[in-house]
């Protein structure tokens, strides 16, 4: 690589959806510092966690956020939403009500992420697609941009509590379907025993880091 690309760095900011219990805090607490919580209560405090994945020989975070609860009461903000590159949208595979909230999840989604498309994006998606818009030489808090063209968000299907597999009540089959139908990356993961955990977030990077890159 030229010396031009050395020290650049990519900053993404990736969300978790998915209804209350499903386990997106363990997914994100298993990835970020591989702990479970069998007893884990509602989000306190921490808003995201900031991984760092070595591509290409660049250095790319991933800020990763957990709702702090506010899927109980379906009062996710479009400021959670603002600005994500990626989405794990998640449920539970032994509770099929989880499975059925997918398509609001990705609603949702959507809407927010093109109400919060500025004109010039609009005018000109190429520009949110230009590597230099997303390489940030210093990485600050701000530099997260709220600009992006919905095609460009990665999306992960997650059915989670694959340990569980048992007492599933959603086939595999189902979850591949409905994430080919919506376009979307598919795994099954276990945050109890880390099953796929790794893959699922690194996988969602690395599409982000090829879109823009
Ligand atoms: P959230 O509300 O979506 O953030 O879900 P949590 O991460 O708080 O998890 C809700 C409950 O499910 C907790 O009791 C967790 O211990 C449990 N849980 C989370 N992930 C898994 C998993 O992969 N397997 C099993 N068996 N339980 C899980
Ligand atoms: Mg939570």
């Amino acid at each position: 690589s030229s010396s031009d690309d050395e020290g650049e760095e990519y900053l993404f900011k990736i969300v978790i959806i998915g209804d209350s219990a499903v386990g997106k805090s363990n997914l994100l607490s298993r990835y970020a510092r591989n702990e479970f919580n069998m007893h884990s209560k509602a989000t306190i405090g921490v808003e995201f966690q900031t991984q760092t994945l070595e591509i290409d020989g660049k250095e790319v975070k991933a800020q990763i956020w957990d709702t702090a609860g506010q899927e109980r009461f379906r009062a996710v903000t479009s400021a959670y939403y603002r600005g994500s590159f990626g989405a794990l949208v998640v449920y539970d595979i032994t509770r099929r009500s989880t499975f059925d909230s997918i398509s609001r999840w990705l609603h949702e989604l959507k809407s927010t992420s093109l109400f919060l498309i500025p004109s010039f994006c609009a005018l000109n998606r190429n520009l949110t697609r230009s590597s230099a818009y997303f390489k940030i030489p210093n990485v600050r808090s701000d530099a997260l941009h709220p600009a992006h063209s919905d095609t460009a968000v990665a999306k992960m299907l997650v059915g989670n509590k694959l340990d569980l597999d048992s007492i599933r009540d959603v086939s595999v089959e189902e979850g591949k379907s409905l994430a080919e139908s919506e376009g979307l990356f598919f795994m099954e993961t276990s945050a109890l025993d880390s099953t796929n955990v790794k893959k699922a977030f690194d996988l969602v990077i690395r599409e982000i880091y090829n879109n823009v890159s």
